[in-house]
C-alpha cells in the first residue's frame, strides 16, 4: 500500500514536471553553430583549433594601458578603444584576438593616480613570452594592434628585436590609425590634440560613452606648457611629455564629438581590417626572416 502510494507520488511528480518543462528547443541552424567567436578566451579547445586554422594562423594582439586620460575619460581608455576596433575589424576579417593586454611603456605618468607601469625589463620579457606562447598556440602572424602612443617607440623596437634569434612567427606592429582623408573638421588645434583631447574623446564616445564625462573635460588644462623650449628639435630628453603636459592631458576632449568618433573609429578599424588581409596574403616576410636568421649564423658567408 506504501510502496504503491510512493510509485502513485513519483508518477504525478513526474507528470508535473513535464508540464513545466516545456521540450527542449531546436538545435540551432548549421549556420550559428558554425560562427566561432573571435575572442581567444571564449573558444573551446576544439573551437580554438577551427579558429585558427579560418584564421590562417593570424592573430591580434591589441595593446592597451591603465593610465589617467585627463579629467574625463577612464584609466583603461586606450585599452577599451583598442579592444573596440579590433574585435570589430576582426568579425570582419577573422582572426583570433588575444584577452585584455595592458602591460606595456607608461612611465611618464606614474605621477598620477591609477597608472599600471611595469619595469623596462619585464615589458619586453612579458611580450616576448606572449607572443611566443601565442605561436606555440598556432599563431604565427601576430599583429600587435597599438592603442597608446607611449608604446610608439616600444613596439617597434620589439619588433625589430624579434631578428636577435630565430622565431617561427613574425610580429607585425599596426599604430593608431585614426586620421583618414575626408575627416570631419577639427575644432582644437590638431597639433597638440595627443591625450584625451578631441579626437581620442571622440572615439570613446562611440566604444564606450557611458565611461566619457564630457562635463569634467574643462576641469584641468590639457594645453602645451612648453617648458623645455631651450631644446632644439632633434634631441630627445624622456622627460619632454611631462615638461608639455604635466597633467597628463594633451588637447581638448570638451569639444568631442560623435560624428568624429564614427569617422575615426571606422578609419581604424578599416586600417586593421585591411592589416589582416595583407598579413594573411603576406609569405614572403617568414620566408626572409628564415633566410636571415641561417645567414646570420655564418656572415663570413654572405657574398661581399
Ligand atoms: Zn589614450
Amino acid at each position: 500500500m506504501r510502496k504503491s502510494l510512493l510509485l502513485s507520488v513519483n508518477v504525478l511528480c513526474a507528470t508535473v514536471l513535464a508540464a513545466q518543462n516545456p521540450p527542449a528547443p531546436p538545435a540551432p541552424p548549421a549556420a550559428t553553430q558554425a560562427k566561432l567567436s573571435v575572442h581567444w578566451e571564449e573558444l573551446t579547445a576544439a573551437d580554438f583549433k577551427d579558429a585558427i586554422g579560418r584564421a590562417q594562423g593570424t592573430c591580434l594582439l591589441p595593446f592597451g594601458i591603465m593610465e589617467k586620460h585627463g579629467p574625463h575619460l577612464p584609466l583603461g581608455n586606450d585599452l577599451i578603444n583598442v579592444r573596440y576596433v579590433a574585435i570589430n575589424a576582426a568579425q570582419q576579417e577573422y582572426a583570433v584576438v588575444f584577452p585584455e593586454y595592458y602591460f606595456g611603456q607608461i612611465f611618464e605618468a606614474k605621477h598620477e593616480p591609477g597608472t599600471v607601469a611595469y619595469s623596462r625589463g619585464l615589458q619586453l620579457q612579458l611580450l616576448q613570452e606572449t607572443t611566443d606562447e601565442m605561436a606555440r598556440n598556432g599563431c604565427k602572424k601576430i599583429i600587435i594592434v597599438n592603442g597608446h602612443g607611449g608604446n610608439n617607440s616600444l613596439l617597434p623596437f620589439f619588433a625589430q628585436s624579434q631578428l636577435e634569434m630565430p622565431h617561427d612567427y613574425v610580429v607585425y606592429v599596426q599604430s593608431i590609425a585614426r586620421s583618414a582623408p575626408g575627416e570631419p573638421a577639427h575644432k582644437s588645434d590638431r597639433s597638440t590634440d595627443m591625450h584625451a583631447g578631441e579626437s581620442e574623446t571622440s572615439v570613446s564616445m562611440i566604444a564606450r560613452p557611458d565611461l566619457v564625462h564630457l562635463d569634467r573635460a574643462r576641469q584641468e588644462s590639457g594645453a602645451d606648457q612648453a617648458r623645455l623650449k631651450g631644446l632644439p628639435e632633434g634631441l630627445y630628453t624622456g622627460i619632454w611629455w611631462y615638461a608639455r603636459f604635466p597633467n597628463h592631458y594633451a588637447g581638448e576632449g570638451a569639444v568631442a564629438s560623435r560624428e568624429l568618433g564614427q569617422f575615426e573609429v571606422k578609419s581604424w578599424t578599416d586600417a586593421i581590417v585591411q592589416a589582416i588581409k595583407a598579413v594573411k596574403a603576406d609569405a614572403e616576410s617568414l620566408r626572409l626572416q628564415t633566410e636571415f636568421y641561417e645567414r646570420s649564423k655564418h656572415p663570413l658567408d654572405t657574398p661581399q
